[in-house]
Protein backbone atom coordinates (compact mmCIF):
# COMPACT_ATOMS: atom_id res chain seq x y z
CA UNK A 1 0.00 0.00 0.00
CA UNK A 2 1.77 3.49 -1.03
CA UNK A 3 2.35 5.57 1.96
CA UNK A 4 -0.47 8.59 0.72
CA UNK A 5 -2.94 6.40 1.67
CA UNK A 6 -2.75 4.78 5.08
CA UNK A 7 -4.30 5.91 7.69
CA UNK A 8 -2.63 7.99 10.57
CA UNK A 9 -2.91 4.57 13.00
CA UNK A 10 -1.21 2.80 9.92
CA UNK A 11 1.00 5.13 9.87
CA UNK A 12 2.08 5.76 13.23
CA UNK A 13 2.41 1.47 13.11
CA UNK A 14 4.33 2.05 10.22
CA UNK A 15 6.72 4.49 12.09
CA UNK A 16 7.02 2.26 15.54
CA UNK A 17 7.72 -0.87 12.78
CA UNK A 18 10.26 0.79 11.44
CA UNK A 19 8.77 0.31 8.31
CA UNK A 20 9.67 4.32 7.08
CA UNK A 21 11.32 7.06 8.81
CA UNK A 22 9.56 10.22 9.81
CA UNK A 23 11.90 12.17 7.43
CA UNK A 24 10.92 9.88 4.33
CA UNK A 25 7.69 10.12 4.99
CA UNK A 26 7.74 13.90 5.35
CA UNK A 27 9.71 13.66 2.20
CA UNK A 28 7.08 11.35 0.37
CA UNK A 29 3.99 14.09 1.52
CA UNK A 30 6.20 17.32 0.90
CA UNK A 31 6.53 15.74 -2.82
CA UNK A 32 2.87 15.55 -3.26
CA UNK A 33 2.52 18.77 -2.16
CA UNK A 34 4.98 20.15 -4.87
CA UNK A 35 3.15 18.13 -7.51
CA UNK A 36 -0.54 18.61 -6.74
CA UNK A 37 -0.46 21.94 -5.02
CA UNK A 38 -0.29 24.30 -8.16
CA UNK A 39 -3.51 23.12 -8.91
CA UNK A 40 -5.09 22.52 -6.03
CA UNK A 41 -4.55 25.84 -3.87
CA UNK A 42 -4.57 23.84 -0.95
CA UNK A 43 -1.90 25.43 0.92
CA UNK A 44 -0.96 29.07 1.23
CA UNK A 45 2.54 28.38 2.81
CA UNK A 46 4.41 24.92 2.69
CA UNK A 47 7.29 25.13 5.90
CA UNK A 48 9.49 22.61 3.93
CA UNK A 49 12.58 23.15 6.26
CA UNK A 50 10.07 23.03 9.50
CA UNK A 51 8.62 19.86 8.46
CA UNK A 52 12.51 18.19 7.74
CA UNK A 53 13.46 19.25 11.20
CA UNK A 54 10.09 18.62 12.88
CA UNK A 55 10.54 15.14 11.71
CA UNK A 56 14.59 14.44 12.10
CA UNK A 57 13.36 15.08 15.77
CA UNK A 58 10.64 12.55 15.67
CA UNK A 59 13.09 9.96 14.68
CA UNK A 60 15.75 11.11 16.94
CA UNK A 61 13.06 10.65 19.65
CA UNK A 62 11.82 7.55 18.65
CA UNK A 63 15.38 5.98 18.48
CA UNK A 64 15.86 7.62 22.14
CA UNK A 65 12.59 5.61 23.10
CA UNK A 66 10.57 9.09 23.54
CA UNK A 67 7.68 8.61 20.95
CA UNK A 68 4.32 8.35 21.48
CA UNK A 69 1.41 7.60 19.46
CA UNK A 70 1.11 10.20 16.57
CA UNK A 71 5.75 11.18 16.75
CA UNK A 72 6.18 11.57 13.30
CA UNK A 73 3.29 11.89 11.51
CA UNK A 74 2.53 14.56 9.52
CA UNK A 75 -0.03 17.22 9.41
CA UNK A 76 -1.04 20.79 8.00
CA UNK A 77 -2.82 23.85 10.13
CA UNK A 78 -5.61 25.80 8.63
CA UNK A 79 -4.16 29.13 8.29
CA UNK A 80 -6.16 31.08 11.32
CA UNK A 81 -3.97 29.28 14.07
CA UNK A 82 -0.78 31.14 15.17
CA UNK A 83 2.13 29.55 14.44
CA UNK A 84 5.21 30.80 15.84
CA UNK A 85 7.86 32.65 13.36
CA UNK A 86 5.06 31.61 10.46
CA UNK A 87 2.82 33.25 8.52
CA UNK A 88 -0.90 33.13 9.91
CA UNK A 89 -2.89 34.93 6.97
CA UNK A 90 -6.37 33.93 7.54
CA UNK A 91 -6.74 33.94 4.22
CA UNK A 92 -6.73 37.78 4.12
CA UNK A 93 -4.74 40.60 2.66
CA UNK A 94 -5.10 42.04 6.40
CA UNK A 95 -2.97 39.51 7.44
CA UNK A 96 -0.73 38.67 4.22
CA UNK A 97 2.44 40.22 6.29
CA UNK A 98 1.72 38.67 9.62
CA UNK A 99 4.00 36.15 11.06
CA UNK A 100 2.82 35.10 14.43
CA UNK A 101 4.86 35.98 17.31
CA UNK A 102 3.66 32.51 19.20
CA UNK A 103 2.17 28.87 18.57
CA UNK A 104 -1.79 28.58 19.21
CA UNK A 105 -2.53 25.63 21.71
CA UNK A 106 -3.83 23.51 19.43
CA UNK A 107 -0.28 23.49 17.62
CA UNK A 108 1.89 23.81 20.81
CA UNK A 109 -0.11 20.16 21.57
CA UNK A 110 0.24 18.89 18.27
CA UNK A 111 3.95 19.72 18.30
CA UNK A 112 4.21 18.51 21.65
CA UNK A 113 2.55 15.06 20.53
CA UNK A 114 5.36 15.00 17.91
CA UNK A 115 3.73 15.76 14.72
CA UNK A 116 5.41 17.51 11.72
CA UNK A 117 4.14 20.27 10.57
CA UNK A 118 3.84 19.91 6.56
CA UNK A 119 2.26 23.93 6.37
CA UNK A 120 -0.51 26.12 6.47
CA UNK A 121 -3.69 25.60 4.57
CA UNK A 122 -5.96 28.15 2.54
CA UNK A 123 -9.16 29.27 4.13
CA UNK A 124 -12.24 31.12 3.45
CA UNK A 125 -11.06 35.07 4.68
CA UNK A 126 -11.29 35.24 8.54
CA UNK A 127 -13.42 32.02 8.09
CA UNK A 128 -16.28 33.64 6.26
CA UNK A 129 -17.63 31.27 3.48
CA UNK A 130 -18.37 28.25 2.93
CA UNK A 131 -16.67 27.57 -0.47
CA UNK A 132 -13.13 28.64 0.23
CA UNK A 133 -13.70 31.84 -2.79
CA UNK A 134 -13.29 34.23 -0.30
CA UNK A 135 -9.50 33.53 0.50
CA UNK A 136 -6.99 36.37 -1.05
CA UNK A 137 -5.33 33.49 -1.71
CA UNK A 138 -7.56 32.88 -4.47
CA UNK A 139 -9.89 29.62 -4.40
CA UNK A 140 -9.22 26.13 -3.39
CA UNK A 141 -10.35 23.63 -6.01
CA UNK A 142 -12.20 20.14 -5.35
CA UNK A 143 -9.85 16.92 -5.79
CA UNK A 144 -12.85 15.13 -7.27
CA UNK A 145 -13.45 17.77 -9.93
CA UNK A 146 -11.06 20.60 -10.09
CA UNK A 147 -14.13 23.04 -11.49
CA UNK A 148 -15.93 22.64 -8.03
CA UNK A 149 -15.50 24.25 -4.87
CA UNK A 150 -14.15 22.00 -1.59
CA UNK A 151 -16.19 23.79 0.70
CA UNK A 152 -15.20 26.16 3.20
CA UNK A 153 -13.92 27.56 5.56
CA UNK A 154 -11.54 24.82 5.99
CA UNK A 155 -11.50 24.02 1.95
CA UNK A 156 -7.49 24.19 2.04
CA UNK A 157 -7.29 21.78 4.85
CA UNK A 158 -9.87 19.59 3.53
CA UNK A 159 -8.73 19.64 -0.10
CA UNK A 160 -5.13 18.73 1.26
CA UNK A 161 -6.48 15.84 3.24
CA UNK A 162 -8.60 14.50 0.64
CA UNK A 163 -5.78 14.38 -2.13
CA UNK A 164 -3.40 12.62 0.50
CA UNK A 165 -1.05 16.00 0.42
CA UNK A 166 -1.33 14.98 4.22
CA UNK A 167 -2.66 12.35 6.85
CA UNK A 168 -4.70 14.91 8.79
CA UNK A 169 -4.97 18.77 9.24
CA UNK A 170 -6.98 21.08 11.73
CA UNK A 171 -9.81 22.79 10.72
CA UNK A 172 -12.44 25.53 12.77
CA UNK A 173 -16.11 25.92 12.74
CA UNK A 174 -18.22 28.31 13.74
CA UNK A 175 -21.02 27.48 11.12
CA UNK A 176 -20.29 24.45 9.83
CA UNK A 177 -16.41 25.04 8.17
CA UNK A 178 -14.51 21.39 9.53
CA UNK A 179 -18.19 19.28 8.60
CA UNK A 180 -19.23 20.87 5.14
CA UNK A 181 -15.88 20.59 3.99
CA UNK A 182 -15.43 17.58 4.78
CA UNK A 183 -18.45 16.09 3.39
CA UNK A 184 -17.82 18.14 -0.24
CA UNK A 185 -14.67 15.93 -0.48
CA UNK A 186 -14.92 12.85 1.01
CA UNK A 187 -13.72 12.74 4.32
CA UNK A 188 -14.00 13.18 8.19
CA UNK A 189 -14.57 16.00 10.17
CA UNK A 190 -14.86 16.31 13.71
CA UNK A 191 -16.44 19.67 15.63
CA UNK A 192 -15.78 19.13 18.95
CA UNK A 193 -18.38 20.75 22.17
CA UNK A 194 -17.60 24.57 22.27
CA UNK A 195 -14.86 24.62 25.13
CA UNK A 196 -13.37 21.46 24.41
CA UNK A 197 -10.44 22.63 22.44
CA UNK A 198 -8.87 25.96 23.29
CA UNK A 199 -9.23 28.74 21.31
CA UNK A 200 -6.34 30.42 22.48
CA UNK A 201 -4.62 31.14 19.09
CA UNK A 202 -6.91 30.58 16.95
CA UNK A 203 -7.79 34.31 14.93
CA UNK A 204 -11.54 35.21 16.71
CA UNK A 205 -14.23 35.23 13.71
CA UNK A 206 -17.57 34.58 16.08
CA UNK A 207 -16.30 33.70 19.55
CA UNK A 208 -18.92 32.04 20.67
CA UNK A 209 -19.45 29.74 18.18
CA UNK A 210 -15.80 29.51 17.05
CA UNK A 211 -14.45 25.55 17.63
CA UNK A 212 -11.14 23.92 16.50
CA UNK A 213 -11.22 20.45 15.29
CA UNK A 214 -9.55 17.86 12.70
CA UNK A 215 -9.88 16.52 9.37
CA UNK A 216 -9.17 13.18 8.54
CA UNK A 217 -10.19 10.10 6.30
CA UNK A 218 -11.05 8.10 9.08
CA UNK A 219 -13.46 8.99 12.42
CA UNK A 220 -10.48 6.63 13.83
CA UNK A 221 -8.11 8.97 12.55
CA UNK A 222 -9.77 12.01 13.87
CA UNK A 223 -10.00 10.19 17.09
CA UNK A 224 -6.43 10.14 17.32
CA UNK A 225 -5.62 13.64 16.64
CA UNK A 226 -8.63 14.83 19.01
CA UNK A 227 -7.09 13.38 21.93
CA UNK A 228 -3.86 15.38 21.54
CA UNK A 229 -5.46 18.63 20.95
CA UNK A 230 -8.07 18.45 23.29
CA UNK A 231 -8.61 19.60 27.34
CA UNK A 232 -8.37 22.96 29.41
CA UNK A 233 -6.65 25.35 28.90
CA UNK A 234 -6.06 28.37 31.39
CA UNK A 235 -5.20 31.09 28.48
CA UNK A 236 -8.91 30.25 26.99
CA UNK A 237 -11.61 31.54 29.40
CA UNK A 238 -14.45 29.74 27.58
CA UNK A 239 -11.98 26.14 27.64
CA UNK A 240 -14.23 23.64 29.80
CA UNK A 241 -11.88 21.60 32.84
CA UNK A 242 -13.96 18.36 31.61
CA UNK A 243 -11.30 14.89 31.49
CA UNK A 244 -10.59 14.14 27.98
CA UNK A 245 -11.15 10.29 27.42
CA UNK A 246 -8.87 8.46 25.19
CA UNK A 247 -11.07 8.81 22.26
CA UNK A 248 -9.17 5.80 20.49
CA UNK A 249 -9.13 3.80 22.90
CA UNK A 250 -13.13 4.38 23.29
CA UNK A 251 -13.75 3.37 19.36
CA UNK A 252 -16.80 0.94 19.38
CA UNK A 253 -17.34 -1.57 16.19
CA UNK A 254 -21.43 -2.65 17.35
CA UNK A 255 -23.84 -0.15 17.36
CA UNK A 256 -26.68 -2.67 19.46
CA UNK A 257 -29.16 -0.30 21.66
CA UNK A 258 -27.88 3.54 20.21
CA UNK A 259 -30.41 5.29 19.71
CA UNK A 260 -30.70 7.48 16.57
CA UNK A 261 -32.97 10.10 16.01
CA UNK A 262 -33.68 11.26 12.22
CA UNK A 263 -33.37 15.10 12.43
CA UNK A 264 -37.51 15.95 10.33
CA UNK A 265 -36.30 19.44 9.67
CA UNK A 266 -33.06 18.16 8.08
CA UNK A 267 -34.62 16.31 5.43
CA UNK A 268 -37.91 19.40 4.36
CA UNK A 269 -37.41 20.95 1.05
CA UNK A 270 -33.81 22.45 -0.30
CA UNK A 271 -32.21 18.98 0.28
CA UNK A 272 -31.33 17.36 -2.89
CA UNK A 273 -32.67 14.42 -3.59
CA UNK A 274 -29.91 12.38 -4.63
CA UNK A 275 -27.97 13.23 -1.59
CA UNK A 276 -31.19 12.91 0.63
CA UNK A 277 -31.20 9.22 -0.22
CA UNK A 278 -27.12 8.46 0.42
CA UNK A 279 -28.03 9.95 3.87
CA UNK A 280 -31.06 7.80 4.37
CA UNK A 281 -29.07 4.98 2.98
CA UNK A 282 -26.20 5.34 5.52
CA UNK A 283 -29.00 5.64 8.56
CA UNK A 284 -30.58 1.90 7.17
CA UNK A 285 -26.60 1.10 7.64
CA UNK A 286 -27.14 2.15 11.16
CA UNK A 287 -29.92 0.40 12.17
CA UNK A 288 -28.35 -2.52 10.52
CA UNK A 289 -25.70 -2.24 12.34
CA UNK A 290 -27.71 -2.88 15.45
CA UNK A 291 -29.09 0.84 16.04
CA UNK A 292 -32.70 2.27 16.60
CA UNK A 293 -33.85 4.52 14.80
CA UNK A 294 -36.81 6.79 15.10
CA UNK A 295 -37.65 10.39 13.90
CA UNK A 296 -37.16 13.51 16.13
CA UNK A 297 -38.12 16.88 15.47
CA UNK A 298 -36.42 20.29 16.72
CA UNK A 299 -39.28 22.57 15.66
CA UNK A 300 -36.94 25.58 15.90
CA UNK A 301 -33.79 24.52 13.85
CA UNK A 302 -34.79 25.91 10.68
CA UNK A 303 -34.35 29.55 12.60
CA UNK A 304 -30.69 28.65 12.74
CA UNK A 305 -29.33 30.48 9.23
CA UNK A 306 -31.24 33.78 10.29
CA UNK A 307 -30.25 33.63 14.09
CA UNK A 308 -26.28 32.83 12.97
CA UNK A 309 -26.50 35.41 10.48
CA UNK A 310 -27.32 37.78 13.43
CA UNK A 311 -25.10 36.69 15.99
CA UNK A 312 -21.51 35.69 14.01
CA UNK A 313 -21.49 39.00 12.03
CA UNK A 314 -22.04 40.75 15.46
CA UNK A 315 -19.44 39.20 16.86
CA UNK A 316 -17.08 39.54 13.72
CA UNK A 317 -17.71 42.90 13.49
CA UNK A 318 -15.92 43.48 17.12
CA UNK A 319 -13.28 41.11 16.65
CA UNK A 320 -12.20 42.49 13.58
CA UNK A 321 -12.03 46.23 15.22
CA UNK A 322 -8.75 45.46 16.16
CA UNK A 323 -7.27 45.46 13.02
CA UNK A 324 -6.37 48.84 12.26
CA UNK A 325 -3.71 49.28 10.78
CA UNK A 326 -1.61 50.17 13.89
CA UNK A 327 -0.38 47.05 15.83
CA UNK A 328 0.02 44.19 13.03
CA UNK A 329 -1.29 43.74 9.63
CA UNK A 330 -1.96 45.83 6.49
CA UNK A 331 -1.20 49.41 6.83
CA UNK A 332 -2.19 51.82 3.88
CA UNK A 333 1.08 53.59 2.33
CA UNK A 334 1.34 57.23 3.35
CA UNK A 335 -1.67 58.12 5.35
CA UNK A 336 -2.97 61.43 5.86
CA UNK A 337 -4.74 61.20 9.14
CA UNK A 338 -5.48 58.70 11.74
CA UNK A 339 -8.92 58.08 10.46
CA UNK A 340 -7.62 58.40 7.02
CA UNK A 341 -5.27 55.14 8.00
CA UNK A 342 -7.91 53.60 10.04
CA UNK A 343 -10.30 53.69 6.46
CA UNK A 344 -8.06 53.12 3.98
CA UNK A 345 -6.10 50.19 5.78
CA UNK A 346 -9.21 48.28 6.71
CA UNK A 347 -10.67 48.98 3.24
CA UNK A 348 -7.59 47.67 1.21
CA UNK A 349 -7.34 44.88 3.91
CA UNK A 350 -10.58 42.85 4.04
CA UNK A 351 -12.36 41.37 1.01
CA UNK A 352 -15.82 42.15 0.30
CA UNK A 353 -17.72 39.00 2.23
CA UNK A 354 -15.86 40.02 5.62
CA UNK A 355 -16.85 43.82 4.92
CA UNK A 356 -20.44 42.96 4.65
CA UNK A 357 -20.29 40.82 8.04
CA UNK A 358 -18.64 44.06 9.60
CA UNK A 359 -21.43 46.56 8.17
CA UNK A 360 -24.21 43.78 9.07
CA UNK A 361 -22.78 43.09 12.33
CA UNK A 362 -22.36 46.71 13.59
CA UNK A 363 -26.11 47.16 12.21
CA UNK A 364 -27.46 44.42 14.66
CA UNK A 365 -25.42 46.03 17.85
CA UNK A 366 -26.27 49.85 16.77
CA UNK A 367 -27.94 51.37 19.58
CA UNK A 368 -31.90 51.32 17.94
CA UNK A 369 -31.96 48.02 16.21
CA UNK A 370 -30.08 46.13 19.27
CA UNK A 371 -33.44 44.68 20.92
CA UNK A 372 -34.82 44.33 17.48
CA UNK A 373 -32.30 41.33 16.15
CA UNK A 374 -29.05 41.17 18.14
CA UNK A 375 -31.40 40.49 21.60
CA UNK A 376 -34.09 38.74 19.61
CA UNK A 377 -31.05 36.21 18.06
CA UNK A 378 -29.80 35.21 21.19
CA UNK A 379 -33.34 34.69 22.40
CA UNK A 380 -34.14 32.46 19.11
CA UNK A 381 -30.25 30.91 19.76
CA UNK A 382 -31.73 30.24 23.30
CA UNK A 383 -35.15 27.79 21.80
CA UNK A 384 -32.72 26.23 19.55
CA UNK A 385 -30.68 24.85 22.02
CA UNK A 386 -33.44 24.36 24.38
CA UNK A 387 -34.84 21.82 21.25
CA UNK A 388 -31.25 20.30 20.90
CA UNK A 389 -31.62 19.20 25.19
CA UNK A 390 -35.16 17.96 24.10
CA UNK A 391 -34.06 15.88 21.68
CA UNK A 392 -30.97 14.58 23.78
CA UNK A 393 -33.56 13.41 26.22
CA UNK A 394 -35.03 10.85 23.94
CA UNK A 395 -31.63 9.80 22.22
CA UNK A 396 -28.43 9.39 22.17
CA UNK A 397 -27.22 10.89 18.54
CA UNK A 398 -29.02 12.83 15.95
CA UNK A 399 -28.20 12.11 12.47
CA UNK A 400 -29.34 13.92 9.19
CA UNK A 401 -27.49 15.32 6.03
CA UNK A 402 -23.82 17.77 6.52
CA UNK A 403 -24.79 19.46 3.26
CA UNK A 404 -27.80 20.00 1.33
CA UNK A 405 -25.93 19.49 -2.31
CA UNK A 406 -22.55 18.17 -2.83
CA UNK A 407 -20.30 20.31 -4.20
CA UNK A 408 -20.85 23.30 -6.64
CA UNK A 409 -18.98 24.92 -9.53
CA UNK A 410 -16.40 27.45 -8.45
CA UNK A 411 -18.13 30.73 -9.21
CA UNK A 412 -21.89 29.48 -9.22
CA UNK A 413 -23.00 31.16 -5.74
CA UNK A 414 -20.13 33.89 -4.85
CA UNK A 415 -22.26 36.28 -6.08
CA UNK A 416 -25.72 35.48 -4.19
CA UNK A 417 -24.83 35.70 -0.54
CA UNK A 418 -28.12 34.38 0.49
CA UNK A 419 -28.01 31.34 -1.51
CA UNK A 420 -23.90 30.76 -0.09
CA UNK A 421 -25.55 31.31 3.38
CA UNK A 422 -28.28 28.53 2.92
CA UNK A 423 -25.10 25.58 2.85
CA UNK A 424 -25.32 25.91 6.23
CA UNK A 425 -28.39 25.05 7.17
CA UNK A 426 -27.69 21.76 8.51
CA UNK A 427 -24.63 22.17 10.74
CA UNK A 428 -25.12 25.60 12.12
CA UNK A 429 -27.60 24.51 14.68
CA UNK A 430 -24.66 22.45 16.23
CA UNK A 431 -22.84 25.74 16.71
CA UNK A 432 -25.10 27.61 18.10
CA UNK A 433 -25.90 25.16 20.96
CA UNK A 434 -21.93 24.52 21.50
CA UNK A 435 -22.86 20.74 20.68
CA UNK A 436 -20.26 18.23 18.69
CA UNK A 437 -20.76 16.64 15.46
CA UNK A 438 -18.79 14.83 12.99
CA UNK A 439 -19.31 14.66 9.28
CA UNK A 440 -18.05 11.35 7.24
CA UNK A 441 -18.28 9.91 4.20
CA UNK A 442 -21.71 7.99 3.02
CA UNK A 443 -21.59 8.19 -1.02
CA UNK A 444 -21.31 9.64 -4.45
CA UNK A 445 -23.63 11.42 -6.22
CA UNK A 446 -22.21 11.85 -9.77
CA UNK A 447 -18.85 11.19 -8.81
CA UNK A 448 -19.00 13.91 -5.70
CA UNK A 449 -18.84 12.67 -2.22
CA UNK A 450 -21.89 13.01 0.13
CA UNK A 451 -21.42 13.49 4.05
CA UNK A 452 -23.54 11.79 7.28
CA UNK A 453 -23.55 14.31 9.76
CA UNK A 454 -23.61 12.98 13.55
CA UNK A 455 -24.79 15.58 16.18
CA UNK A 456 -24.42 14.46 19.72
CA UNK A 457 -24.82 15.99 23.00
CA UNK A 458 -22.38 18.19 25.12
CA UNK A 459 -19.13 16.41 25.39
CA UNK A 460 -20.30 13.56 23.53
CA UNK A 461 -17.38 13.46 20.48
CA UNK A 462 -16.50 10.32 22.22
CA UNK A 463 -20.11 8.25 21.31
CA UNK A 464 -20.31 10.26 17.81
CA UNK A 465 -16.32 8.83 17.33
CA UNK A 466 -17.72 5.67 18.31
CA UNK A 467 -20.26 5.60 15.45
CA UNK A 468 -18.74 6.85 13.04
CA UNK A 469 -15.95 4.31 13.74
CA UNK A 470 -18.37 1.43 13.40
CA UNK A 471 -20.26 2.97 10.49
CA UNK A 472 -17.01 2.86 8.97
CA UNK A 473 -15.88 -0.57 10.10
CA UNK A 474 -19.12 -1.44 7.70
CA UNK A 475 -18.83 0.89 4.49
CA UNK A 476 -15.80 2.28 2.31
CA UNK A 477 -16.48 5.40 0.93
CA UNK A 478 -13.65 6.93 3.61
CA UNK A 479 -11.18 4.78 1.76
CA UNK A 480 -11.85 6.17 -1.56
CA UNK A 481 -9.37 8.67 -2.87
CA UNK A 482 -9.65 10.85 -5.94
CA UNK A 483 -8.10 8.32 -9.06
CA UNK A 484 -5.63 11.83 -9.89
CA UNK A 485 -4.56 11.77 -6.16
CA UNK A 486 -4.46 7.52 -5.63
N1 LIG B 1 -20.03 29.18 6.17
C1 LIG B 1 -20.31 29.82 7.43
C2 LIG B 1 -19.97 31.27 7.33
O1 LIG B 1 -19.72 31.70 6.28
C3 LIG B 1 -19.54 29.13 8.52
C4 LIG B 1 -18.12 29.48 8.52
C5 LIG B 1 -17.36 28.80 9.60
O2 LIG B 1 -17.80 27.81 10.16
N2 LIG B 1 -16.21 29.36 9.89
O3 LIG B 1 -19.95 31.99 8.29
Amino acid sequence: MSLHTRSVAELAAGLRNKEFSAVELARHFLARIRASNPALNAFVTVTEERALADAARADADRAAGRAGPLTGVPVAHKDIFCTDGIKTSCGSRMLDNFVAPYDATVVERLAAAGTVLLGKTNMDEFAMGSSNETSFYGPVRNPWDLDKVPGGSSGGSAAAVAARLVPAATGTDTGGSIRQPAALVGISGIKPTYGRVSRYGMVAFASSLDQGGVMAPSAADCALLLGAMAGFDPRDSTSVNVPVPDYAAGLKTSLKGLRVGVLKEFFAAGLDGATGALVEGAIAQLRAQGAEVREVSCPNLPLSVPTYYVVAPAECSSNLSRFDGVRFGHRCSEPRDLMDLYRRSRGEGFGAEVKRRIMTGTYVLSAGYYDAYYLKAQKVRSLITADFQRAFAEVDVLAGPTSPTPAFAIGAKVDDPITMYLNDIYTIGANLAGLPAISVPCGFVGGLPVGLQLIGPHFGEERLLGTAHAFQCETDFHRRVPAAYA
